[in-house]
């Protein structure tokens, strides 16, 4: 469709898509992205190592542990998490530029990340993004392929403990199809 989402009535508001991982965050987001190359997603910094075909500066700022000891230090980040023996964290400038031009802006973190981001922004619109059923959880978790058995194991195991947070989030979206997901969470977004 490619229509532009009108700027939120009232203060901007940041979004965050949170859930399990594996649930299918990046798709959903990617998906969204493509459409509305308007909608900005915030690029975080993690000491995590890229993937084949993840590109510094698109999917994260890839960088050391002493880099990522200076974000933190600096105060640069929004939020950070340790996530499957990895860290990951929002910079903050960015997203606050973003807000104050009255732009849509979107994080997609984890569930510590998210819990932390509602402290410091309350005004944060929480989205739970939720697999249609465990099984499918199991199954993209495992199918991805890209990952050793022991990291699966690991990522499964915060999944089951993830689920639980639902409760937390303000709305949840079950990730039933990318393009139907995408569309209700820019649906959500354009609501100030
Ligand atoms: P992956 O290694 O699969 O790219 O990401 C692992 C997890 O880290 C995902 O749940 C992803 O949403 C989360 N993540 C990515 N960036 C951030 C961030 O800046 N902060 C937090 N708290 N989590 C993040």
């Amino acid at each position: 469709r490619g229509d532009t989402p009108e700027p939120p009535a009232g203060k901007p508001r940041l979004t965050v898509l949170s859930g399990p991982s594996g649930v299918g965050k990046s798709t959903v987001v990617a998906h969204l992205r493509k459409a509305h190359p308007d909608v900005w997603l915030s690029v975080s910094a993690t000491t995590r190592r890229p993937r084949p075909g993840e590109k510094h500066g698109v999917q994260y700022f890839f960088v050391s542990d002493d880099e990522f000891d200076k974000l933190v230090a600096n105060g640069e980040l929004l939020e950070w998490a340790e996530f499957a023996g990895n860290r990951y964290g929002t910079p903050r400038a960015a997203v606050l530029e973003h807000l104050e031009r009255g732009e849509p802006v979107l994080l997609e973190i984890d569930l510590q990340g998210a819990r932390l981001v509602r402290k410091a922004m309350p005004s944060a619109r929480l989205v739970f993004l939720a697999p249609p059923s465990w099984e499918e959880l199991v199954r993209r978790l495992t199918g991805r392929g890209t990952e050793p058995p022991e990291v699966i194991e690991r990522r499964l195991a915060a999944a089951r403990t993830e689920l639980a947070a639902e409760e937390e989030f303000d709305t949840t979206l079950v990730n039933t199809s990318v393009e139907d997901v995408s569309a209700e969470l820019l649906a959500l977004m354009r609501i100030a």
